[in-house]
């Protein structure tokens, strides 16, 4: 058994080559080997996102408080709430963030595939972020 204390690991703050807007990600656990589940909590200020990407196995998102969006390459942009779980299939292309008016923090639960967990992609056009607001 490990506990990890609350404060054991230091805020960071999303890469600007892989987020727009202000995205602070607290690393959770990344579990050692045999297992490869890895998690972090990412709190997205209102505006911020990701940059479209993938996962080589998945990921589950678990939003813990205010509103997002999220969207699959080829789909519509969806709002995503505290309580709702996502989950996006190996090698789907897609990006989830804030609203453009209110801030959203998730819980993201993903694997590693030979040590990496996700493939960054563009930015999240300004155009197709704001058709969240257009629903
Ligand atoms: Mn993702």
């Amino acid at each position: 058994m490990d506990i990890m204390r609350s404060g054991a690991r230091p805020s960071g703050k999303g890469p600007a080559e892989w987020f727009s807007g202000q995205v602070r990600i607290d690393q959770m656990w990344e579990a050692p080997a045999p297992a490869r589940m890895r998690s972090a909590h990412v709190t997205f200020e209102p505006g911020a996102r990701t940059a479209w990407h993938t996962h080589p196995l998945g990921q589950t998102l678990i939003v813990t408080s205010g509103l997002g969006w999220v969207q699959r390459d080829g789909g519509p942009v969806e709002e995503i709430r505290p309580g709702d779980m996502v989950w996006f299939a190996p090698g789907e292309k897609h990006w989830h963030g804030a609203t453009a008016t209110t801030g959203m923090s998730h819980l993201a639960v993903h694997e590693a595939l030979d040590g990496s967990t996700v493939t960054w992609l563009e930015k999240v056009a300004d155009a197709d972020y704001g058709a969240g607001a257009r629903r």
